[in-house]
């Protein structure tokens, strides 16, 4: 029996849904790309001309739409990034920009949630990011559209509301670094695989959110997300 390999039970496989299907996306790993739109770079007082950079997210943050996010531990800033999620069916290493769209399975609509103040603290005493960006249920995502039904959008409104209130508006065509760039760029990083997802920046006007706060997502042409903040875990 396959079970009996394992010295403790495996944790189940996180996967975010398929729009219109019942079928599940597995999530690999979750990519974050740091400062891909101008209007953020400036609003976080950083430098426009620096490359962006990526961290990562523990595949088990993702929550899906419709889903309840308890206020986290330790924060009290804690921050919406609203954000194209780009799922890859393939990977590899060194991809080229030319190559990149043949990777994508599908996109979604997802946010990066940050713990702002202790994002920040890190970055002042040069420490990893982990525990501003990468804590329990930082990353919801919407269900994914497959690419073969809605291609790869380059452009297009992406933007949040928090209780009925548009606090961040953007349009993809924003990003500094492109789609097939950012996989093109993190597959010199690291070799890149099915189930692996990428979260691409976000546009300006990222607040703070409170517990009750309803998150209402969208981006033209890809789809939705709603997620509710809820009390701190017990
Ligand atoms: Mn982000």
């Amino acid at each position: 029996m396959a079970e009996d390999r394992y010295v403790i039970p495996p944790a189940p496989q996180a996967a975010i849904a398929v729009q219109g299907t019942s079928k599940l996306f597995p999530v690999r790993r979750i990519w974050c790309v740091g400062r891909n739109y101008l209007e953020h770079i400036k609003e976080m007082g950083q430098d426009e001309r620096a490359p962006p950079f990526f961290f990562a997210k523990p595949a088990d943050a993702i929550v899906p739409d419709g889903g309840t996010v308890p206020y986290p531990p330790l924060t009290k800033d804690l921050h919406h990034e609203v954000e194209l999620v780009v799922a890859l069916k393939s990977g590899g290493r060194n991809i080229s920009v030319n190559k990149a769209n043949d990777c994508i399975y599908g996109y979604g609509v997802g946010i990066d949630l940050t713990r702002r103040d202790l994002q920040i603290a890190s970055r002042d005493i040069k420490r990893p990011w982990e525990i501003g960006k990468a804590f329990d249920h930082s990353a919801p995502c919407g269900a994914l559209r497959p690419a073969a039904e809605i291609g790869h959008p380059t452009k297009g409104k992406i933007m949040l509301r928090g209780n009925g209130k548009i606090r961040q508006e953007g349009d993809l065509a924003q990003m500094i670094w492109n789609v097939p760039e950012c996989i093109s760029k993190l597959s010199e990083m690291v070799a890149l695989a099915a189930g692996d997802i990428i979260m691409t920046g976000t546009p300006s006007g990222v607040t703070p959110i409170s517990v009750g706060d309803k998150l209402e997502c969208e981006i033209e042409g890809v789809g939705k997300l709603t997620v509710t903040i809820g009390p701190p875990a017990k």
